[in-house]
């Protein structure tokens, strides 16, 4: 049983990173005419509302988004994501956060494509209704790690394939692994883009061992921590894996990290990171 909401958490630091790496990888394809596809294989429910009752009990979305939100003179990096958000909050009053299928869906153009599953019986129906009237977008309650097999290569042989699992399960450290490299056989040009939570760093450092031995190269790591590890319980820090990422990215990330740590933690605890794990 999925247990899992992303009500909870959506808008917090970690969404900041993920939607702002996500937002750049778009823009970045969207250099080129061709289409590409947009393969989101946890999707979440689209769009939250954060006066609503799993986002104020947390009250994440305040230290994410909210000190985003007010903020003046933003480093252009962070652009396509706020304007996506904006979208969503044309009055100006931060009341609702696009997960990644609405950034994507925010984002895309006419002609290309996104793919989203979504397995949680509350949050499938959510998806599936924000997304009746886009007919660029096919929208399956179904297991995200089977459509790096069956939906790859996309027929545009250009895309983003956003892997977003909750890690309620332990297994999902190593599925997230097993999916790559079964994506990766079928469309090796393709840029995946993984999110990972540090609760446990070892848990991390496996991870990361495990991709450098599937022989994959160009494989990026981006940290942003907003306390030190910890043995306690909790998410200290998260991170966006990016296998062949647009040339770009490493220096935009580069650019805009320090800003969003000091930002995002004004006490300065944490730290941020841009690493190959595999270079060239
Ligand atoms: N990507 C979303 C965003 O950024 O807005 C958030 C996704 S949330 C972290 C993870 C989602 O994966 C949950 O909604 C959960 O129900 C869903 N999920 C869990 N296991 C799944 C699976 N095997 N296939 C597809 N979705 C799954």
């Amino acid at each position: 049983m999925l247990s899992y909401r992303h009500s909870f958490h959506a808008g917090n630091h970690a969404d900041v990173l993920k939607h702002t790496v996500q937002s750049l990888i778009i823009e970045s394809l969207k250099e080129k005419e061709k289409p590409f596809l947009y393969l989101d294989t946890h999707s979440g429910a689209g769009r939250y509302q954060l006066s609503g009752e799993h986002a104020e009990r947390t009250g994440e979305y305040l230290e994410g988004i909210g000190r985003l939100w007010q903020q003046d003179n933003l480093p252009e990096e962070l652009a396509p994501y706020l304007e996506a958000v904006h979208a969503f909050n044309r009055t100006g009053t931060l009341r609702y956060y696009p997960g990644s299928p609405l950034i994507a869906r925010h984002l895309l153009r006419d002609y290309d494509k996104l793919h989203l599953t979504e397995l949680h019986s509350s949050d499938y129906p959510l998806l599936r209704s924000e997304f009746q009237k886009d007919e660029r977008a096919k929208v399956l309650k179904a297991d995200g790690y089977q459509q790096l097999k069956s939906q790859l290569p996309p027929l545009s042989r250009r895309g983003l394939i956003l892997i977003d699992p909750p890690y309620e399960m332990k297994t999902d450290y190593q599925d997230v692994v097993k999916g790559i490299q079964e994506g990766y056989k079928r469309f090796a040009t393709g840029t995946y883009a993984l999110w990972y939570p540090v609760v446990i760093r070892q848990q991390i450092k496996r991870m990361t061992r495990d991709l450098e031995a599937t022989g994959i190269r160009r494989i990026l790591q981006i940290e942003l921590a907003v306390r030190p590890d910890s043995d306690q319980r909790g998410m200290t820090a998260s991170g966006m894996i990016v296998i062949n990422p647009p040339w770009k990215l490493e220096q935009q990330m580069n650019n805009v990290l320090p800003w969003l740590h000091k930002t995002l933690v004004p006490t300065g605890n944490g730290h941020t990171l841009v690493k190959w794990i595999v270079p060239e």
